[in-house]
Formats: C-alpha cells, sequence, structure tokens
C-alpha cells in the first residue's frame, strides 16, 4: 500500500467515527432534548418576569390603599365637621359652599382612586393566572425534559461502544500513516471534516478553486500530497 492509501484509509476510520458521532448527536430523541430545552429556559424567563410583574404591582397596590384609607379619613372628618357647621347659625352661606366645594373635591379624589384600585387589581390577577399558566406548563415541560434526557442517556451509552471500536480502528490505521502525511492530515483536519480531496479537473474537490499546473505536474511526477492554498486541504491525484 502506498502512502496516500494508508491516508486515505485513515480519513476512512476518521470519517465513520464523525458519522457516529454526530448520528449521537442527531437523533430524534437528541432533537427533542435541544427543542425543550430552549423552551424551559423561555419559560423560566416568562415566570421570571411575571414574578416581578406581580411584586410591582403588589406594592403599587399597598400604596394606592394606603392613599384610599387617608382619603377616607380626611372625607370622615370633613363629614362630622360639615355637620357641626350646618347646626351653627352664625355660619354664612359663603362658608358652607367652599366646604361643600372642598368634599366634593375629596370625593372626586376618592373616586379616582378607587378606579385606580379595581384596575392595579385586574391586572393583579391576570398576572397571577399567566403565571399559573407559565408554572403548569413550565411543569410538563421539566417532565418531558427528564424523559428525552433519561432516553439519551441510553443511546450515549450505546453509542460508545461504537465509538470506542471506531476510535480503535482509527488509531490501528494511524500507526501505519507517514508522519509527515499525518500532520498535514491533523493540521488540516481543525478546519474541515474531511480533510483529505482530490483534484477534479484541475480544481480543488474541496473549495472548487483552481490548482496551478506547476503543483498538478508535482502530484503527477511523485508520490506526494500538497496543501490547497485557498483552503488548506490536502491534495491527491486520483
Ligand atoms: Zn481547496
Amino acid at each position: 500500500m502506498t502512502k496516500l492509501e494508508y491516508l486515505l484509509m485513515y480519513q476512512k476510520a476518521d470519517l465513520k467515527k464523525q458519522q457516529l458521532e454526530n448520528n449521537l448527536r442527531t437523533t430524534e430523541s437528541r432533537q427533542k432534548l435541544n427543542k425543550i430545552t430552549k423552551l424551559l429556559r423561555e419559560q423560566q424567563a416568562a415566570i421570571q418576569k411575571l414574578t416581578e410583574d406581580a411584586d410591582a404591582q403588589q406594592t403599587a397596590l399597598s400604596r394606592l390603599l394606603a392613599q384610599q384609607e387617608g382619603l377616607s379619613h380626611e372625607l370622615e372628618l370633613n363629614h362630622s365637621e360639615m355637620e357641626t357647621l350646618e347646626a351653627d347659625e352664625e355660619v354664612t352661606a359663603e362658608e358652607l359652599t367652599e366646604f361643600r366645594v372642598d368634599v366634593e373635591r375629596l370625593n372626586r379624589e376618592l373616586g379616582r382612586l378607587e378606579k385606580d384600585v379595581k384596575g392595579l387589581l385586574d391586572q393583579l390577577e391576570k398576572t397571577t393566572a399567566d403565571f399559573q399558566k407559565a408554572r403548569s406548563l413550565g411543569g410538563r415541560a421539566k417532565k418531558e425534559y427528564d424523559r428525552l434526557r433519561a432516553v439519551c442517556e441510553v443511546e450515549k451509552t450505546e453509542g460508545a461502544a461504537d465509538i470506542a471500536t471506531a476510535t480503535k480502528e482509527m488509531e490501528t490505521v494511524e500507526r501505519q500513516v507517514d508522519p509527515t502525511f499525518l500532520a498535514k492530515y491533523k493540521r488540516a483536519r481543525v478546519h474541515h471534516n474531511m480533510p483529505v480531496v482530490p483534484v477534479v479537473n484541475e480544481k480543488c474537490s474541496g473549495c472548487n478553486m483552481s490548482i496551478p499546473m506547476a503543483v498538478i505536474k508535482k502530484l503527477n511526477s511523485q508520490e506526494t500530497v500538497l496543501e490547497c492554498e485557498n483552503c488548506g486541504r490536502i491534495l491527491y491525484q486520483k
């Protein structure tokens, strides 16, 4: 066998191992697991946001309720003062009117506050409902996630044996590959899954770049491999 044939055999073993690893990464369960992991993260973020919203709404509500209480108290005081005033024979009509205007203003303010409180309560109710929905969805997703994870673990264990065999095969071939060729292979392998490619129609079949005549002549005349200047793949003449 020639040096090139050993190198190609090595690449074949490498590709087989890559294929096994790739299969494991793209099983149906693994794809579903990836999807549900993403979904879970989104749901966790949504729950976090809803919790913060609910906290903020709760704080705003407490503030409004305190205002409401203060205003109600003020109104009560005004009412009793009004009664005293009305019983007073010396009070003028202007004074009474002024007082009434004041009470009406307070009443309007209280009405506005009540409306705000109601709006906020509605918001809080919706936030709480959304939160419960998100949590229940999240719980279901978590169960499915756990199930898929277990399936993927089994697949991984089963696949590991095949990958170990492929790795051993690769190591066996590796010992037979010319060290210079091997070094080139490892260098090109950093960027390419299939680092050794033939020259086809005077072009690198990896990147389609035209190969200079001098390089082709060199490949034809000697048992050698050369790197493509464009993509760095290892070229050989078929
Ligand atoms: Zn190339």
